[in-house]
């Protein structure tokens, strides 16, 4: 007999799945693979343990379901036997009387219902044979579907010793067809879903939740059904089975299998380690008696919460009741009949295992986590994999991904919150320079009515006061007091051009210029009191750049005039440039009275002045700030007001790009 294929046995809700990586973690054959954050099951890796149902708590992961096959099946003309699990006393501890649950599957449409433990007491014969033989060299017992999966796919060369016997529910499968006829159909019901994948010889397996779930859509109770007897052959030891040692007890009839021949290994730890050592030749002809599950009684597909002591002792009092009633005559004259059955099983080798990547991939993956030194390594488990070089390992057989890597996870946001903070930081910097140019965009177009609005009467009152002043007589009152009004309207027209240059249209014509040239000239046409030294100086290699010369010669004269200004007393003024590939920077410096901490931010308020009356405007930093904005350029002030801290003085960087 074959035992080649493989249904679909576990589905993953993608919707539910939060990636917890725990049913990584639980998967004892790494079947579970995490792609763009989901964790999905790997059907050719699978063994069906169903350890990913049990333990994800989402409800993500999803068994395959048999119901609606076997609604199907019944409403079919054929006969149609159920087959129970010896595992049933534990699944159905409420129904005392097991012929209440035998009447309430028969109500389900069955047409026969049996338990599988008879097929359990005919394969433990084999069992007793196999072991005895002389020329016995240990073997793997076969009956557990998912042991079996896990030797084909991941112990290959261990297949031979895979015991070559139909499993109980083969062996009665078998049984009853040739009973009723091999057109019968098998339904097997039991705690397994493994099973629904173990043989073809079966038409459909029902887990006892899958029992539980029809019995309630159909409204079947103990109340409303008719107790009935399982119909034959009945069985005997075997309905020990499903709990730990059971094959044991079954297959030592005569008990003549020295205890020390076998050996029990059940869950993921322990029977991993027993084919190891099995395969390592640590153990010799010894029979592995080994479950995936702690007994069949927990496996996957019974209910969840059960008591594992208080189902096994359900078990034991179930057989002991009916090893007690057990028509011994009967019991041996099916033995006779059915031993002669084939009971045979054949397995081929299916190796589902991945190549071993080379220490260098697996370097490169660490890497990819931050993982440089040995210190890196935490071995935390958060992903799943049990080592970091694990983790890394499954990364490049494509089975994972660097973000399940928590401690790396969390250094990564931490960058991203820092790197957050810097764009914060920028956002802040940016939205105060969009308020300072947006108050003097304002600004401009105010000042720009106003101007306009004056210019015309000024340009009237300067005019006649000037008329006046000529015709007025030499050394009279009134000629002084006209001498003043043309002074003060004088003021009022420097004002007014002030505030135009301030709102003049917003651009620029670039033109390419010497700045070295371009600065001499800048110096050269402001007025110098003597006791001001001047120098230019500059640093520049290339000294071409594009520029709006009329507008950037407003800038250096305005800051060379404050600068003079802030010398009433004298001092010395250089100016210079300097430069690389992208950008020049002009520097005003001046040995002046220095600019107090307070008015630091208030430099490029229009208006803002600290000069007495008829002095300053207030608008030349405004201006200043405005051009050098519309040539993308910085203003960078340096300034001490304090001669407690050092000589007094201001330093004014003007850097824009080269534009070119
Ligand atoms: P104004 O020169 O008309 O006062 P500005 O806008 O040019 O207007 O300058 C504003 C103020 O900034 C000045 O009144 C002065 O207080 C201060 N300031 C500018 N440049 C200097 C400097 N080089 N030294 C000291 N203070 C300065
Ligand atoms: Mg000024």
């Amino acid at each position: 007999m074959s035992h080649s294929f493989h249904r679909q046995l576990v589905f993953t809700i993608k919707d539910r799945c939060r990636v917890c990586f725990t049913c990584v973690r639980e998967c004892p054959v790494k079947a579970i693979k995490i792609m763009n954050g989901q964790a999905e099951v790997i059907n050719d890796r699978c063994i069906g343990c169903g350890n990913c149902v049990r333990v994800c708590s989402q409800g993500a992961k999803i068994p395959l379901r048999s119901v609606d096959a076997v609604y199907e099946l019944l409403k079919s003309k054929s006969k149609i036997a159920a087959c129970i699990a010896p595992s049933f006393p534990a699944e159905f501890g409420e129904i005392q009387d097991h012929r209440l649950l035998v009447g309430m599957i028969r109500k389900l449409g069955f047409d026969f219902v049996t338990e599988v433990s008879f097929g359990a007491d005919i394969v433990a014969r084999e069992y007793e044979t196999m072991i005895k033989n002389s020329n016995y060299e240990g073997d793997i017992s076969s009956d557990c579907p998912a042991i079996v999966y896990f030797i084909r796919h991941y112990h290959p060369d261990m297949v031979p010793y895979l015991a070559p016997i139909a499993s109980p529910m083969v062996a009665m499968t078998r049984v009853m067809k040739k009973k009723h006829g091999e057109e019968l159909k098998v339904v097997f019901i039991g705690p397994c879903f493994a099973k629904k994948a173990e043989t073809t010889e079966v038409e459909e397996v029902l887990t006892f939740r899958e029992l539980r779930e029809m019995f309630d859509s159909l409204n079947i109770r103990p109340e409303n059904s008719d107790p009935s007897e399982f119909d034959p052959p009945h069985s005997g030891k075997g309905a020990i089975f499903p709990i730990s040692h059971g094959l044991y007890y079954t297959a030592n009839n005569q008990e003549s299998i020295p205890e020390e021949r076998v050996i029990i290994a059940e869950g993921q730890v322990n029977y991993k380690e027993a084919i190891k050592e099995f395969e390592e030749g640590y153990i010799r002809k010894k029979h592995l008696m080994l479950l995936c599950c702690e007994g069949c009684i927990m496996g996957p597909g019974t209910s969840p919460g059960g008591k594992r002591f208080a189902r096994s002792n359900a078990v034991g009092e179930y057989v002991t009741r009916k090893l007690q009633n057990i028509d011994r005559d009967a019991w041996d004259l099916d033995i006779e009949e059915y031993s002669k059955l084939d009971l045979s099983q054949s397995f081929t080798p299916e190796d589902r295992r991945l190549e071993a990547p080379s220490n260098e991939e697996v370097l490169n993956a660490l890497h990819s986590m931050g993982k440089y030194t040995p210190q890196d390594h935490l071995n935390c488990g958060a992903c799943g994999y049990d080592t970091c070089v694990d983790h890394a390992s499954a990364i490049v057989k494509g089975l994972a991904e660097t973000e399940m890597c928590l401690p790396f996870a969390i250094e990564k946001l931490h960058d991203s919150i820092n790197n957050l903070n810097v764009s914060n930081e920028k956002l802040a910097k940016a939205r105060a320079a969009l308020k300072q140019s947006e108050k003097l965009a304002h600004m401009g177009q105010l000042s720009a009515g106003i101007a306009h609005e004056l210019n015309n009467p000024l340009g009237v009152i300067t005019m006649y006061s000037n008329i006046l002043m000529d015709e007025a007589p030499e050394g009279e009152g009134v000629r002084d007091d006209l001498k003043l009004i043309v002074e003060q309207a004088e003021r009022c027209k420097k004002i007014v051009s002030g505030l135009l240059n301030f709102a003049r249209k917003n651009q620029v014509n670039l033109t390419e210029t010497d700045v070295v040239k371009f600065l001499q000239h800048s110096l050269n046409s402001i007025v110098k009191p003597d006791n001001v030294t001047c120098s230019v100086d500059s640093t520049i290699a290339d000294p071409l750049a594009k520029l709006d010369i009329d507008q950037m010669m407003q800038v250096m004269t305005n800051l060379e005039k404050n600068a003079i200004e802030a010398m009433p007393s004298g001092g010395s003024l250089r100016v210079s440039v300097e430069g690389d590939a992208e950008e020049v920077t002009f520097i005003v410096s001046d040995t002046g009275s220095g600019i107090p901490k307070d008015n630091m931010d208030k430099l490029f308020t229009p208006f803002f002045t600290t000069k007495e009356m008829g002095k300053g405007t207030g608008l030349g930093l405004a201006l200043i700030y405005g051009i050098v904005k519309m040539h993308k350029g910085k203003i960078h002030v340096d300034s001490n007001a304090d001669r407690l801290h050092g000589p007094t003085g201001t330093t004014f960087r003007i850097t824009v790009p080269r534009g070119k």
